[in-house]
């Protein structure tokens, strides 16, 4: 085990009804730049990130997709992975709700906080539209605001969670913790909320299949933020999280429209259960577009992909994080974007590193210069850059993200300002000419260096070529940021091999290229279908599109025979049964305990489907599926059967 300081952070947990835009990459650019930083401040990080895949919405997406809930989630999940990913911003744990350590963690957390007296059974009551199958915020006699039609009063059976015992304790904590929510307007927002108090909070459905099931309470399912908020624990062990030592965490990295749930709902949570809270919730802003919130019903949409298409990753982060001052809304646009890198990038990071790089070159051997005597104008550069060392660290440190590249930007325009007025390049061949020569340029390169480290958790990328451009060994992201400091760098180190650094590029070509790229349809998922952790109830699902014979070919069915079957404790749909078919006898779950006397079914012929990957169903394994036709309104399982007799068992169904 590493004897480094641990560091959890973690995005938010996102919902998986769409896919993700510039909002959700901004979260993940932030924390990856504060996991980059806190390595080199010699941490041991974690940085979770992960998919939100249970609920309504999730249900009603599928349903449109015409495929099952879990098949439409492990797409999603695979789609928002390989986009962190492919932009070099992978997490280290990628949780997802449906994954069976969260729904342990989940039920473990509901467990403590009900032996701890702060839920107890009751009724919620609200509008419902039958059509959308959804609870709707409209008054009773309102039409439901989704599809128009009527609504109807509905009451139904949940527990609630005592959030109005933690008025005061939340009070004591945020008093106590003056940095748990930032920034202070938002701190500000959450405890006038807090003062003016707390409603007791429902936090399990019975009208919803899709979620983690309450233990020995079906069929409730968990609702909403007490399963979601929970994936930050789960990430990181769940009920065993003392054993990996990175609970609590450090910092919860959201937007502002998800402050409350975090500064409120999870602190109440974890105090009812016992456990630590989290240090600190910093809540961002939203990028717009012209003045408007980015969504996907606006049509205004802005995807990562196409811009570090064209402008590379490095643009993106870098234009997110100067633009705008974190925690405040920024707004989004595609001019002001290329306009950045070409100023920025393009005429400011990238020509210094390859002016210097080539007057290196042609300064004779490609090595670092030796530098002589000094004269105050390198002192005075020395002497900026030293200090840019410390304020940036301070900077970083606070998220002040814009100030850190404002910092590091002015240090580059006084080195380009150093450059012009001392000239290297008009210097002559006599010896004093050519030692001033060598003593400009190797305090410029060591400008470069000094600035590459500290660049290197916002622009990973181009830190990463400067840094070999500079002939230094390693990677930057493994500089000790503790130790840097001016003068370090070694004379008679050979360049690196030069690489194109921004290359500038015609704004209105680009901006053209991006948004080509952005309309493009999206690509059908091709993700593979992976096999859902089986938490939730298995539903009926709408016509999917057709298959061709070889797709049903996969599918492996035979005729089984029941030996046995039993009740599970604890899952009241379920039945434990095993059934022969033909070369084994098999256990199979069925969710049909509901409908049929399980000593009634043994002896009977069924269709199974006998090729399927093992689950575990409530904690049972479930080797293969009895297929059942799904009756009524309810579902209502009526199994497929074979009542002539002289179906043979093991027989298969074609
Ligand atoms: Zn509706």
């Amino acid at each position: 085990m590493s004897d480094k300081p641990k560091y959890y952070l973690t995005t938010p947990i996102y919902y998986t009804n769409g896919l993700p835009h510039i909002g959700h990459t901004y979260s993940t650019i932030v924390c990856d730049t504060i996991r980059r930083y806190k390595r080199m401040r010699g941490y041991d990080v974690v940085m979770t990130t992960g998919t939100d895949e249970h609920g309504v919405n999730v249900e009603r997406a599928a349903k449109k997709a015409g495929v099952a809930e879990s098949e439409f989630v492990a797409k999603m999940a695979v789609e928002w992975k390989a986009l962190w990913d492919d932009l070099g911003i992978p997490s280290d744990e990628f949780i997802r709700t449906t994954d069976l350590k969260h729904a342990h963690t989940v039920q473990w957390l509901f467990r403590l906080c009900r032996e701890n007296g702060f839920v107890y059974p009751g009724h919620y009551t609200g509008q419902y539209c039958i059509y959308d199958n959804a609870y709707v915020d409209v008054k009773p006699g309102e039409n439901c605001p989704d599809c128009g039609r009527p609504t109807e009063t509905v009451t139904e059976a949940n527990y609630f969670f005592k959030l109005s015992a933690f008025q005061k304790p939340l009070l004591d904590w945020y008093a106590k913790h003056p940095d748990f929510i930032q920034p202070d307007s938002r701190r500000n927002e959450i405890l006038s909320f807090v003062e003016g108090g707390l409603r007791d909070l429902s936090i399990t459905r019975t009208s919803i299949r899709w979620g983690i099931p309450v233990p020995g309470e079906e069929p409730h399912v968990f609702y909403v933020w007490f399963d979601a908020l929970t994936a930050y624990l789960s990430a990181v062990g769940g009920p065993n999280y003392e054993k990996l030592g990175f609970w609590p965490a450090d910092v919860h990295i959201v937007g502002k429209d998800i402050i409350r749930f975090h500064t409120v709902y999870w602190p109440a949570f974890l105090m009812a259960a016992g456990l630590p809270l989290p240090k600190q919730v910093w809540a961002h802003g939203w990028f717009l577009m012209d003045a408007a919130k980015m969504s996907k019903s606006k049509g205004n949409v802005v995807t990562p992909r196409p811009i570090v298409g064209v402008l590379g990753m490095d643009a993106l982060r870098y234009y997110l994080l100067r633009e705008t001052v974190f925690g405040q809304d920024g707004n989004f646009s595609y001019d002001a974007l290329v306009q950045r890198y070409n100023s920025d990038l393009a005429n400011g990071l990238g020509n210094l590193a390859s002016r210097t790089a080539a007057m290196i070159e042609k300064n004779g051997d490609g090595k670092i210069p030796k530098p002589a005597a000094l004269q105050p104008q390198d002192t005075a550069l020395a002497t900026q850059a030293q200090a840019v060392i410390g304020e940036v660290l301070e900077l970083y440190d606070s998220l002040t993200f814009s100030r850190v590249l404002e910092e590091m930007w002015s240090l580059i325009a006084a080195t380009d300002k150093y450059l012009t007025s001392e000239h290297p390049w008009s210097l002559g061949d006599s010896d004093s000419d050519q030692q001033r020569r060598a003593t400009i340029l190797w305090t410029t390169a060591e400008v470069l260096r000094i600035a590459t480290a500290l660049t290197h958790p916002i622009l990973p990328e181009s830190a990463t070529k400067v840094w070999s451009l500079l002939g230094q060994s390693g990677q930057p992201g493994s500089i000790a940021l503790d130790r840097l400091k001016w003068g370090e760098l070694a004379p008679g180190t050979p360049l690196g091999k030069s690489q194109a650094l921004f290359p500038r590029i015609e704004k209105a070509e680009a901006i053209e290229r991006m948004e080509a790229m952005e309309n493009e349809p999206q690509k059908p998922v091709t993700a593979p279908a992976v096999a859902p952790a089986a938490v939730g109830a298995a539903a009926p699902q709408a016509a999917p599109e057709k298959i061709g014979i070889e797709d049903f070919a996969k599918v492996e069915m035979r005729v089984g025979q029941i030996k046995t079957a039993e009740r599970i404790v604890g899952a009241d749909k379920l039945l434990k049964l095993t059934v022969d078919i033909g070369t084994e006898v098999r256990q199979i779950c069925a969710g049909i305990a509901q409908y049929y006397e399980p000593e009634k079914l043994i002896g009977r012929k069924v269709a199974v489907v006998v090729n399927l990957a093992p689950r575990k169903l409530r904690g049972v394994e479930s080797n293969g599926m009895i297929i059942a036709a799904s009756v009524g309104p309810e579902g209502r399982p009526v199994l497929a059967g074979f009542p002539d007799d002289d179906v043979e068992i093991g027989a298969r169904l074609k």
